[in-house]
Formats: structure tokens, sequence, C-alpha cells
């Protein structure tokens, strides 16, 4: 903390050397709304959303990428500033074709949500032709790049948070469009799926492919869990429709992953609802498997560890846990081969 102060909306507020007008609004609590902001990467300052009145400056600046400086005199809510922020709307509305009531992300878009808030009707503009097809020949995402507004968010999110750098901007001008290499279908291209993009997209631009006509934002619950694949424990949030999982997104600001998924964390929870799932043990008998109790299967279990070891000493069996399992699960698993069975035939499968 420098002992810095400037002046927001009238207050005397601190912030810390270097850091731009909107990230020192939102440490005092006050929200700069932005459409291509990424918290901790360099701000782009493409979507001319986070306008702001610096006095003494001739025009908005860009909160995002203006350096607060020691009394600086900021206005963040005047009527100039809702007046450019309602143009710029309406301008980022006129570019695609936003026919919310058929987008899958009506009710969680941030484009929505500044037109409400600034009473855009969207008639001040011609609407721009639509020139790309949507692209939907992958089983996660949907690009519909008619509702990309080219805020580079998801640029910014394959390349500098998960650096897999597989998208970029490509074309010029009207025909500006985010591609991948080649401005191959994602299918075709380095994409390996992690979702990164759709996470950051502020429009229904990039959306789940799974979540299609399963529910809306305003029917889901999200309910907090750990993601159940490996032993890295990321933090998600389940998007829940009548108890069946519509969507899941990672939890922001949360140890270890701090809103990144893979591809099996995000997309990866059909298993849940499979058919072909086991939900009962099956002991084989005659070569053929049948149903049986947990405790008829592990008293099984039991029976034959115990034979083996009886007759052949306990170097004759051996144990290989779930390297994803969670750790106390694979300690768990060694105590039970080296305390009870006494011997030192464990391991885990990721080294297999
Ligand atoms: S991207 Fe947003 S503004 Fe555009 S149609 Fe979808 S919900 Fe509406
Ligand atoms: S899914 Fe992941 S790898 Fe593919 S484009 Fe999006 S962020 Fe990049
Ligand atoms: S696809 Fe989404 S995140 Fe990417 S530029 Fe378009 S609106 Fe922004």
């Amino acid at each position: 903390m420098s002992g810095a102060t400037f002046i927001l909306n009238g207050r005397s507020v601190p912030f810390k050397l270097g850091q731009s007008i909107l990230d020192a609004a939102r440490d005092n609590g006050v929200e700069i709304p932005t459409l291509c902001y990424l918290k901790g990467l360099a701000p782009s300052g493409a979507c001319r959303i986070c306008l702001v009145e610096v006095t003494g400056a001739r025009s908005l600046m860009a909160a995002c990428s203006t350096p607060v400086a020691p009394a600086m005199e900021v206005f963040t809510d005047t009527p100039r500033v809702h007046q450019a922020r309602k143009l710029n709307t309406e301008l980022l509305l006129a570019a695609g074709r936003h026919d919310c009531i058929l987008c899958e992300a009506n009710g969680d878009c941030g484009l929505q949500e500044l037109a409400y808030r600034y009473g855009v009707d969207g008639s001040s503009f011609p609407r721009s032709e639509h020139i790309y097809p949507t692209e939907q020949e992958n089983p996660f995402i949907v690009r519909d790049f008619s509702r990309c507004i080219l805020c580079g968010r998801c640029v910014q999110a394959c390349n500098q948070i998960v650096v897999n750098r597989a998208i970029s901007q490509g074309y010029r001008g009207k025909d500006s469009k985010i591609v991948t290499g080649g401005d191959r279908p994602y299918h075709e291209s380095d994409c390996v799926f992690c979702g990164q993009c759709v996470e950051v997209c502020p429009t229904g631009a990039l959306t789940e492919k799974k979540l299609r006509g399963q529910g809306r934002p305003w029917e889901t619950k999200r309910i907090r869990t750990t993601c159940p694949y490996c032993g890295v424990g990321c933090q998600m949030w389940l998007h829940v429709k009548e108890d069946r999982i519509v969507k899941v997104t990672a939890v922001e600001g949360a140890a270890p992953n701090d809103g990144r998924l893979c591809v099996k964390g995000r997309f990866g929870y059909d298993f849940l609802y499979s058919e072909d799932r086991l939900k009962t043990p099956l002991i084989r008998e005659n070569g053929r498997f049948r149903e049986a109790s947990w405790d008829e299967a592990l008293d099984l279990v039991t029976a034959k560890f115990k034979e083996i070891i009886d007759r052949d000493g306990p170097d004759a069996v051996a144990g290989v846990s779930c390297a994803r399992s969670i750790n106390e699960d694979s300690y768990q698993m060694q105590k039970l081969f080296r305390a009870v069975f006494k011997t030192n035939n464990i391991d885990h499968c990721a080294r297999t």
C-alpha cells in the first residue's frame, strides 16, 4: 500500500501504485462495467464500455487501461459517461445478430445486461449483415460469430491463461473474426476443448453445446463442488436444473484452479447419467456376472485376501491405488496394505 489517494466520485480513497482506475475502483467498492477486461491480464481497451470522466482530461478515459495518479479526480457514473456507454452498447448490438430470446446466453450476458441498464432499444443503427455461419461440428462448444463482439477475451484466455494458443484475431474491418490457425473449425485446430474461452465470453458467441435446451440461467441453481476426475481438486460450480447437471463452470478466485478447468472437468459429466454406469457390485460366478450387495462383495474380497495371505504370505498381494483419488484415500490405501496386510506392495496408477 503506497498511502496514496485519489478522488473517486467525490470521495478520497486509497489506491496501489500502478493500479488502473478500474481495479482501484473495484477495490473501493465501485463497479465499473466492462466486457473485455480480464482480471490479472493486460487490458485491451477493446470494448470501450468502462469509460469514465477524469477531471482535466478532454475525452472520456478507459478505466481498464488508465493508471490512477495521486489526487486524480474520477467520476464513474455521470450523464456523459452513461451516454457514451449507451452509444457503445448500441454499436456493439448493431454489429451482430442479437435476438436474445433465441440465445443460450439470454439472462447471463454482459451485453444484454448493459443494453438493459442503459436503455438501449436497438433502433439507433442499422444491423450489420451476418456473414459467418455458426460452427457446431464439435461435441462441446458452439461458436456463433454473429453474437461475437470481438472483445478478445477468449483469445487472452486461450493464449495467456491456459497457454494453448489455439485462437487469435483474424481478418480486418467488417470481416473481423476470432480464428484458429488457418481459420479451421475448433475440432480441426489446436484447441483442446478446455472451454476457457466459453467461460470468459461475455455474450452468447461461445456456449456449451450440451447446455442447449437444457436450462435457462434463472431455472438453474449453482452447487459448489470438487472435480471428481483427478487429485488436483479443482473447484467447480454445478449448474443444476431439477437435480440434473446442465453445465459446469470454474470457481473464480478459489485454489487450486482459480477459474480454470480442463475438458474432463468442464464437459465430462455425462457419465452420471449413463445407462451403462455400474451402480451395484458384480460378482463373477460360472463365467457370468451377477449383482450383489456391498456387504456380500466386501466379504468376498476380504475372504479372498485372507485366503491368499494365509497360503502364500503378505507379499503375495499388491495394491494399485487410483492416482486420481484424493490424498486421504491414497493414504488409507497404503495404510491398509502396510499396516493390515503387512506388505509394502503398494503403488498408484500414475506410474504404470
Ligand atoms: S449475445 Fe447477449 S445480447 Fe446477443 S442475443 Fe445473446 S443474450 Fe442477447
Ligand atoms: S477451448 Fe480452450 S484450447 Fe480451445 S480455443 Fe477455447 S480456450 Fe483455447
Ligand atoms: S467469442 Fe466471445 S470472448 Fe471471444 S471475442 Fe467474441 S464475444 Fe469476445
